[in-house]
């Protein structure tokens, strides 16, 4: 700076001279004057070219990396040691300092969901969802709730979506929604995440979602849940369990210590190793004292190793809460018109919107409100049965005739609606057309697979299972070693 005023001081005082001597110069150039202007010239390109010298030193160790790679390839720990030059580079020239570049991608975002710095949400879409819809649920505001579905429509057919398609949201602690993914089949995994400036980026990868069996063995102490939660089993597993027995043994009242419960599933995790999803159940062997069960998960659909399924137990009381009996079946006096009548069903009482659901699988036959009965809904079953539940306060949304429902899955909330004198349900059994006890024993018969899609299943389960061939035979086989979990 110093030596630039410098030379523009002695340019001007050279102007000044010249502009007064012009004419004499023309004349007679003065050795004298033409000596200074070249002296002048000299020092003041010495000066320019020294200038820059000043910095080369700082930037020789940046331009090569220690393993003598291009400073543009290195990796970004090595940017972090030379921060600190960088910074003072840059300062002297007055640039904007150089911001820290994270590389945004789903395998950063689910690692750091993997160990608790983000929340990951699985949403499975269901009938008359809506990628919007599901969005505005997940604290996405509308403008972000736009951007999102413009994001995702240019690497997918939004018509392509469908029930049973699920969904990941991302999140921050603070709530603010950072990614959106959605595994599909082939394989593909899309997604679209927050930049940081607030816009978003979509991602297409295949092969990130592996598939892993894992087999476990559990020997009861106690409990079969608590058991089961020692050796590593998820709840959500224990309970596919309990209901894949239900009606045939009961977990709670008949297990006995020692007894075994050979377990093996299937869990869906991402290269990141985010497990996504519950984990599914293959196989599940009993074997107590008296008896061993066999039952191979085929299409959600439980399987004896000769592909039949158990005869289902009409479920006696069809709620997501243990219920009090408020009024059993048969005959009683009637609480609000005090004569005797014939109580064709029974009375679980349970707060209102307990979950009810279905008692078999089968398909919706009636819904809507009938007269005493208030909101009702009946189901047709195998077998010549119906089932038949009350005074609901609503119906799941999805419903209608025809509306196909497995045993266990929620169909309504129990409300006092029509001639009732508090919440409950008032659930009916009927077989043939004629009412029957629901506390009775109400058996669905069993059905068995034949020709090619029992030879289909059969090779599936032999992969599945390397004792599939004994339990085909109907033999013990020996107990395999605990494997950790
Ligand atoms: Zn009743």
């Amino acid at each position: 700076m110093i030596a630039m005023s410098k030379f523009k001081k002695h340019v001007q005082t050279l102007s000044d001279q010249l502009r007064r001597t012009h004419k004499m110069l023309r004349k007679r150039l003065g050795l004298i004057n033409r000596q200074f202007a070249l002296l002048m010239l000299f020092w003041v390109l010495l000066c320019l070219l020294t200038l820059p010298l000043a910095f080369l030193p700082t930037h020789k160790p940046d331009e090569i990396t220690p393993q003598g790679i291009p400073f543009e390839e290195s990796a970004p720990e090595e940017e972090e040691e030379t921060a600190t030059e960088l910074e003072v580079v840059h300062e002297d020239f007055g640039d904007e300092p150089v911001e820290e570049q994270e590389e945004l991608s789903l395998d950063e975002v689910e690692k750091r969901a993997a160990i608790g710095e983000l929340t990951a949400t699985m949403v499975t879409m269901q009938k008359g969802d809506s990628l919007l819809g599901l969005l505005a649920k997940q604290n996405a505001s509308p403008t972000e709730r736009v951007a999102i579905v413009d994001a995702f429509e240019a690497i997918l057919d939004l018509k392509t979506l469908r029930p049973g398609l699920s969904f990941i949201f991302f999140h921050e602690k603070d709530g603010l929604l950072v990614g959106v993914s959605l595994a599909q089949k082939q394989n593909e995994t899309l997604s679209v995440l927050r930049e940081k400036d607030g816009s978003w980026v979509t991602f297409s990868q295949t092969g990130r979602v592996e598939t892993k069996q894992e087999r476990v063995e559990v020997t009861i102490e106690r409990t079969f849940s608590g058991s089961a939660q020692k050796a590593g089993v998820p709840t959500s597993v224990i309970n596919q369990i309990i209901g894949a027995f239900d009606g045939e043994f009961d977990f709670t009242a008949d297990i006995r210590p020692k007894d075994k419960v050979d377990i093996i599933m299937e869990s869906k995790v991402t290269q990141a190793g985010l497990e996504i999803g519950n984990r599914q159940v293959l196989y599940v062997g009993l074997r107590t004292a008296t008896k061993e069960i066999h039952k191979y998960a085929y299409g959600n659909t439980f399987y004896d190793a000769h592909g039949r399924t158990t005869a289902k137990t009409i479920m006696k009381r069809p709620l997501k809460a243990r219920p009090r009996l408020s009024s059993p079946f048969g005959k009683r006096r009637h609480p609000i018109l005090q004569y005797e009548i014939f109580h064709k069903g029974v009375d679980l009482a349970v707060p209102k919107n307990t979950p009810v659901v279905a008692a078999a699988d089968g398909i919706i036959e009636t819904i809507g409100r009938k007269g005493s009965y208030g909101k009702y809904i009946r189901l047709g079953h195998k077998g010549g049965y119906q089932t038949a539940y009350a005074h609901l306060n609503g119906y799941r949304q999805d419903l209608k005739v025809g509306s196909r429902v497995k045993r266990g899955e929620v169909i309504a909330y129990v409300g006092t609606t029509g001639r009732s004198t508090g919440p409950h349900l008032h659930f009916e059994v009927i077989k043939k057309g004629q009412v029957v006890n629901p506390f009775g024993d109400n058996k669905i018969g069993s059905t068995q697979l034949s020709g090619f899609e029992l030879e289909k299943f059969q090779s599936w389960a032999e992969s599945i299972h390397p004792d599939f061939k004994i339990h085909l035979a109907g033999k013990i086989p020996p107990v395999p070693p605990v494997k950790p979990f």
